[in-house]
């Protein structure tokens, strides 16, 4: 595609955040400092926020110092005596009423998303729901932490494990899901007992905020949750180096990830990383082709692409590829490119020109490379940040796009022949977050449930997420789990006890 005739008519969209962003019940809510120690501090350094559909500044937000950091830690210390003294039901009762609170303001959290995220409005709607849903997850869950009596090995003793709170806790949090990531790190490390700071990523600030807002309102005592916002390197950089700080929870690139699991190397924390994902899409020829593409249009053009979960690599049976080509291009055609407070919206404006640059990149391999293009339109694009929603067919192991995340609304479709030639193209990845399989024959599906290497697999379907499911990836797509007693696990630690000499 030659990039440079694009025209860009964004222009017409100017002005749309703003207008929403003013009609809030809760003007509050765009307030752009930060929750540090129970105040919230206006910084004289601001950094500006974007509507990434136009590019226009809608907001400026507090630039934190490493100051503000020492701050937070020295606040989340002295908080953590007694958040972790209270009962679970009472820290329970806390999470559930900032839920509450969360779903009360969800019109006014979804505009806020959309303003700065760029997604359509009910997928924003939906991450309120999504996120608020964490928060009732762990409110309970941190009730269940449970522990375990070991049947003993040694004569008149009495064998303990119990889970206790792992203490001060940080997170870094994306900008796909600006809400939704807070809340499952927040509400697991709250309901263990342990404060948490986080810093949010610099393109989303204001969804970060708003929620602290309703964490404070919910009665979230002073110093346990504490949100900062300003340059990633300056305030992760103390985060990491303070001792006091015993688990860091991130979600981003495996770039960043990488060097964050560098950092907590020096004082041993521990760590949990949601990296990035290049999840396959394996569709057999048994299969309805319908649900098959209502599947795949599911799996890759949720959030814009912009979904770690999003199918990267779609593989199709040779006997049917031609087939599915067609009434997937048929589906990826009808989707709108728009302004995600366009209520017919179905692709929003990527968040970063970097990804939006990196889609445009990986179409142009493919292109040069023989893949064929099915597209919407590729003329006039509402603004730099829009990418058309794309079909490459034809496309081979070689290219971009079967080598690494996209990350956009850009869905590579590659045919394949055997059961075993499809699992090992699967995967011959370092990424190794999220699958799919759709077949008709429950053998095969077992079969590759066994040996496709991934953390998280749909068969026969493309959503599986939620507070109760163990979410996280193998290989180079991270460490740990959120959601699920495995996520409340991240944030506690075991402790064994040996009572001896009890026999009378
Ligand atoms: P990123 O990793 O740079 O950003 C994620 C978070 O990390 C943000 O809060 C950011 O401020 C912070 N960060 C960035 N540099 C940092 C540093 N040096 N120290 C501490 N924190 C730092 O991601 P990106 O560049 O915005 O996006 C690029 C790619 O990352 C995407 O194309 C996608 O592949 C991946 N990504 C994945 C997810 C996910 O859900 N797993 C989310 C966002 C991005």
């Amino acid at each position: 595609m030659a990039l440079q005739t694009v025209r860009h008519k964004s222009s017409q969209l100017v002005g749309l955040a703003k207008r929403h962003l003013e009609s809030l019940r809760r003007r509050d809510f765009v307030a752009g400092d930060a929750l540090i120690d129970g105040r919230w501090i206006v910084g004289e350094e601001r950094d500006v926020v974007v509507d990434p559909a136009t590019g226009e500044e809608i907001a400026d937000v507090a630039r934190c110092s490493a100051e503000n950091v020492n701050v937070a830690i020295a606040a989340a210390e002295r908080a953590f005596a007694a958040w972790r003294e209270l009962l679970p039901a009472r820290r329970g009762a806390i999470l559930r009423s900032w839920a509450s609170l969360m779903l009360d303001h969800s019109e006014e959290l979804a505009v806020l998303v959309t303003s700065e995220q760029g997604k359509p409005l009910a997928e924003a709607r939906h991450e309120i729901t999504y996120g608020a849903g964490f928060l009732e997850w762990f409110a309970a869950e941190g009730e269940r932490a449970y522990g375990e009596t070991i049947p003993s090995h040694k004569p008149g003793s009495l064998l303990q494990v119990r889970m206790q709170p792992i203490g001060l806790t940080a997170a870094i949090t994306p900008w796909n899901f600006p809400v939704a990531m807070i809340a499952r790190k927040a509400g697991a490390a709250l309901a263990a007992g342990c404060p948490m700071i986080v810093k949010p990523a610099a393109e989303t600030p204001l969804s970060a905020l708003a929620v602290a807002r309703l964490a404070e309102e919910a009665g979230v005592p002073r110093g346990v949750f504490q949100v900062l916002v300003g340059n990633p390197a300056e305030l992760s950089t103390p985060l990491l180096r303070d001792t006091r700080i015993r688990a860091l929870s991130f979600t981003g690139s495996t770039q960043v990830g990488r060097l964050l699991l560098e950092g907590a190397a020096d004082t041993v924390k521990k760590v949990s990383l949601e990296l990035g994902g290049h999840a396959p899409f394996v569709i057999f020829d048994d299969v309805d082709l319908e649900k098959a593409v209502k599947g795949a249009v599911a799996a890759k053009f949720a959030t814009s692409g912009q979904d770690c979960l999003a199918a990267n690599r779609i593989y199709v049976q040779r006997s049917i590829y031609d087939a599915f080509v067609e009434a997937f291009g048929a589906s990826v055609t009808q989707l709108k490119l728009g302004h995600g407070l366009e209520p017919a919206t179905d692709i929003g404006p990527m968040t970063k020109l970097s990804v939006a640059n990196k889609c445009k990149a990986q179409i142009d391999d493919a292109v040069t490379k023989g893949a064929r293009v099915i597209s919407a339109s590729r003329d006039v694009s509402p603004g730099p940040n829009f990418v058309f929603p794309t079909l490459l067919a034809e496309v081979t192991d070689d290219m971009l796009i079967a080598r690494e995340e996209t990350f956009g609304p850009v869905a590579a479709v590659l045919p394949f022949g055997s059961e075993e030639e499809v699992v090992a193209r699967a995967n011959a990845s370092e990424m190794g977050l999220a699958g799919y399989v759709y077949t008709d024959d429950l053998r095969r599906a077992l079969r590759l449930s066994e040996r496709l290497e991934y953390g998280m697999l749909g068969i026969n379907t493309a959503s599986f997420t939620g507070p109760p499911i163990p979410f996280g990836g193998w290989k180079q797509s991270g460490l740990g789990r959120e959601g699920s007693r495995h996520g409340l696990a991240e944030y506690m630690e075991l402790k064994y006890v040996c009572f001896g000499d009890l026999a009378v």
